[in-house]
């Protein structure tokens, strides 16, 4: 049934639109992004769909064909954050932030279905987040641009469920183009699309989902944010994204805790891998990308220390089977990491991790490519 068709059945009528957004796996520039720094995230072809029509009476439906449960049906005006509510905290979260920002929401019917894997940090949670947005943008003529929706979408997780997070997942659903990774300053939100043509050089970028989210990741992500911030004071910076890696070396020497010391080395040395690669791609040297990802990786690894055995193993039983390069992408403690590869060789280096997988016990994981596809848009 399509997503239309299900809305219907439920609420009784067709619904005014629908809408997608996409989940999107980061390139490069990870845990930069509370630091002002840059990211390098593409949108994959998962998307959730969402059919949704206005209401002006004050009443907000939700339904998500993804979840048991029914519809949830809450009053715009009683919103209130951290309240709970499972899954429908995350739309009604934008509802919340966008009447808090003056704007007239007065209600609405949604029925979603999605294709992004949940809790695979694939950014299942900023896809719900960005649709819902995007709709009642169209539905209420808002006129908000996408770096807009991505804000209220950031602040509907952070301060409405509570969950604290940066503005690469929203403003990759929202402002990605196929073809592209989207090159972000996260400090002005000013952004450069950037061609990624993986197929035409006959490479492919995998995502390995390995299926695993370790508890030890709770916390740590608020961690690592007060380390940063504890590091940019050390070194009277605003934040950490003003110091350049050239002056790395003698920044350092001005740390005397080793935690820190270790977080600030990541955050600066990987904003700085965002540049190279950047580089590379605008000099059409895809391949050479590899090397800088696998860097990046143990980077997370060792000196930010938010990978796990699992992500480690992609890696290594990816490099080992002819993958030019892989990292683990996102949060870490599990999740998902992504492996660039020749495509003629995506085959052989899924099944050598695979079999890692199946040696070390680990069940299996998922592995699929990732095309660089469209952001948010009405369908
Ligand atoms: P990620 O964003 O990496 O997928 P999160 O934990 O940030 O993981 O977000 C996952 C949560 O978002 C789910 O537990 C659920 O509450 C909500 N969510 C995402 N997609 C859907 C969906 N299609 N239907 C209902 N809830 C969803
Ligand atoms: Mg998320």
């Amino acid at each position: 049934m399509s997503v239309a068709a299900g809305f219907e059945a439920l609420y009784g009528a067709a619904p005014d639109g629908v809408w997608a957004a996409p989940g999107r796996v980061n390139l490069i520039g990870e845990y930069t992004d509370f630091n002002d720094g840059f990211v390098l995230p593409l949108a994959l072809p998962h998307t959730t769909v969402a059919a949704v029509s206005r209401r002006d009476d004050g009443v907000l439906r939700l339904h998500s064909g993804d979840v048991d449960g029914g519809i949830v049906r809450l009053d715009v005006a009683d919103l209130e954050p951290l309240s709970g509510g499972g899954w429908a905290a995350y739309p009604a979260g934008v509802v919340w932030a966008l009447r808090e920002a003056g704007h007239p929401v007065a209600g609405a019917d949604v029925h979603l279905v999605s294709t992004v894997p949940t809790g695979a940090g694939l950014s299942s949670s900023a896809a719900l987040e960005v649709v819902t947005a995007l709709a009642l943008n169209d539905l209420f003529e808002l006129g908000l641009t996408r770096p807009e929706l991505a804000r209220i979408a950031q602040r509907a997780e952070n301060a409405f469920v509570g969950v604290p997070c940066g503005i690469m997942d929203q403003m990759a659903s929202a402002c990605a183009v196929e073809g592209h990774a989207l090159h972000l300053d996260t400090r002005d939100l000013s952004h450069r699309q950037v061609p990624f043509d993986l197929a035409a050089e006959g490479l492919a970028l995998l995502v390995v989902d390995t299926r695993v989210k370790h508890a030890l990741g709770d916390g740590a992500y608020a961690e690592r944010c007060a380390g940063c911030e504890a590091g940019a004071r050390a070194l009277g910076v605003r934040a950490l994204r003003e110091v350049d890696a050239a002056h790395l070396p003698a920044a350092l020497d001005r740390l005397s805790d080793g935690t820190i010391l270790r977080y600030v080395r990541h955050v600066v040395s990987d904003n700085d891998r965002v540049a190279r690669v950047i580089a590379l791609l605008d000099a059409g040297a895809t391949r050479a990308v590899g090397p800088l990802l696998t860097e990046g990786h143990a980077s997370l690894r060792d000196d930010l220390r938010v990978s796990c055995a699992e992500l480690d193993l992609v890696v290594e039983a990816a490099n080992a089977a002819g993958a030019l390069g892989a990292r683990m992408t996102g949060g870490g403690f599990g999740g998902s990491a992504v492996v660039l590869v020749d495509a003629d060789r995506a085959e052989d280096v899924a099944a050598a991790v695979r079999k890692a997988f199946a040696d070390a016990g680990h069940a299996e994981p998922g592995i699929f490519p990732a095309v660089p596809s469209a952001g948010a848009r009405r369908l």
